[in-house]
């Protein structure tokens, strides 16, 4: 059957849309990821749980962006913020205290950044991170979980994602650049581990012990779904790392401020030495930061700036953009109604009801499927295999899930986008009863592509 008939019938408007946005742009479309068969509809408008299409569509939203509404989109206190922002402030390329405020409100809700500087976006976060735990360290190398992503500058890019013949052996994979254009050069400075196996996670660390500066890593690995940690890696990987001199960075960039007020830091009792964030610190505007030791963060300064000394003598940080005035406004009113109580609780509750219900709603029409979650985020997976590595995460069925996310977004359903690799959230506006509704629209899909 032609899983995609329902949505190309739906979707006229976006259809031509495609084929003129794909003259003005690669793919028609501003970022790889939005890109996939047969064409993706156009966003006009959003409100609340919903985004709206060209051909007026409407779609109940667990995509959320990919992270950053967490509020529902267009909350009014974020909204009121960002207008009166807008009529106050632009940009000027001088420091402002509406993101000086911001700053310490990330600082007073995170338990391990004692100082922090913000950026655009979670890849100039994770990229300005990395050069100060090199700094720091005066080491080069980096490490990082296969099949982890963490921004798309070239010193992530590597074992995002590949096939068992590039990566080679599970317990020492190869670093492989995550398409083309990356330099040779920077691929030998990084190092994949396998998340969860901290016997392999081990040999490797200890081996490059001498040339590694910092481990970046996702708490919770969202960037291949939703990996949960088991068996005490974390904390293995907090004791391991302190004791060979490693900087451990945590990217919070998807967790941060979404699996709690302490993010997932506080949620898991784990304190790392560097964190980055952005997604929902934002709750829909550009905002990312990176912060952490105050010993480590003080690479940025220059250690005889009093007497003169220059900017190349650190580790340097800079950004026209950086602690935007709107962005920043937009921050410190979505933490604030984030600290101020409720919000995790509701989308927490909402996360169970619907990753549990959508287990529920595969086993029921026997297609096998494996739920993963964590508080308002987590993953279908095509496969009843065990999944708690990487490479576990190959036994999905991709095509079987791209089907199946269609199916359910011609019945008005996103349930996050149509890869594999993906995952989806909760989010405050969203009630019980839209969830119960997802689940049935969930559970027709399995039916309609369980063959
Ligand atoms: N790190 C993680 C864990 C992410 O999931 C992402 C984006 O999805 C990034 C970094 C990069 O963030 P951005 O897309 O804001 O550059």
């Amino acid at each position: 059957p032609d899983h995609a008939a329902r949505f190309r019938e739906q979707t006229p408007e976006s259809r031509s849309f495609h084929d003129y946005a794909a003259s003005v742009t690669p793919l028609g479309v501003e970022s790889n990821v939005r890109s996939f068969d047969p064409y993706p509809f156009y966003t006009e408008r959003a409100e609340g749980s919903y985004i709206y299409d060209v051909d007026g569509n409407e779609y109940l939203d667990f995509l959320l962006a990919l992270g950053p509404i967490i509020l529902g989109h267009n909350h009014p206190d974020v909204v009121e913020a960002v207008q009166e922002m807008a009529e106050t402030l632009d940009v000027t390329a001088t420091p402002s205290p509406i993101s000086i405020q911001f700053m310490e409100k990330v600082v007073e809700m995170t338990p391990s950044i004692e100082t922090v500087r913000m950026a655009n976006s979670g890849t100039e976060a994770t990229m300005h991170a990395l050069r100060v735990a090199r700094s720091y360290t005066g080491k080069e190398k980096i490490a990082k979980p296969e099949g982890g992503y963490a921004g798309a500058h070239d010193y992530a890019l590597q074992s995002v994602y590949a096939d068992e013949e590039a990566l080679g052996p599970a317990d020492e994979p190869n670093t492989v650049p995550y398409g083309t254009g990356i330099p040779e050069a920077v691929r030998d400075t990084v190092v994949p581990f396998p998340f969860n196996d901290k016997e392999a996670t081990e040999k490797i660390l200890r081996k490059h012990a001498d040339d590694m500066a910092a481990v970046i890593i996702e708490p919770v690995m969202f960037s291949c779904g939703c990996l949960k940690p088991r068996d005490g890696y974390h904390e293995f990987l907090r004791e391991l790392t302190e004791e060979l001199g490693i900087v451990l960075i945590w990217d919070e960039v998807m967790t941060g401020f979404r699996l709690g007020p302490q993010s997932a830091q506080g949620r898991l009792d784990i304190m790392p030495d560097m964190t980055t964030f952005a997604k929902a610190a934002g709750g829909g505007y550009q905002v990312a930061g990176f912060g952490g030791k105050e010993e480590i963060m003080a690479e940025i300064i220059p250690p005889g700036k009093n007497e003169g000394e220059k900017w190349n003598t650190s580790a340097f940080h800079g950004g026209t953009y950086n602690g935007h005035p709107i962005a920043a406004a937009a921050g410190l009113a979505t933490l604030e109604v984030l600290d101020s109580g409720g919000v995790y609780e509701h989308i927490d509750r909402l996360g169970d009801r619907l990753f549990t219900g959508l287990q529920e709603a595969a086993d029921d029409v026997g297609i096998p499927v494996n739920v993963q979650h964590i508080g308002s985020m987590g993953q279908v997976y095509m496969t009843d295999h065990d999944i708690h590595r990487y490479r576990d995460t190959w036994h999905a069925n991709e095509d079987q899930f791209a089907d199946w996310w269609l199916e359910a977004a011609a019945d008005g359903v996103l349930f996050g986008n149509p890869m594999q690799g993906e995952r989806f959230f909760t989010t405050l506006t969203h009630t019980e009863e839209e969830i119960d509704d997802a689940i049935e629209v969930a559970e027709d899909a399995f039916r309609a592509v369980n063959h």
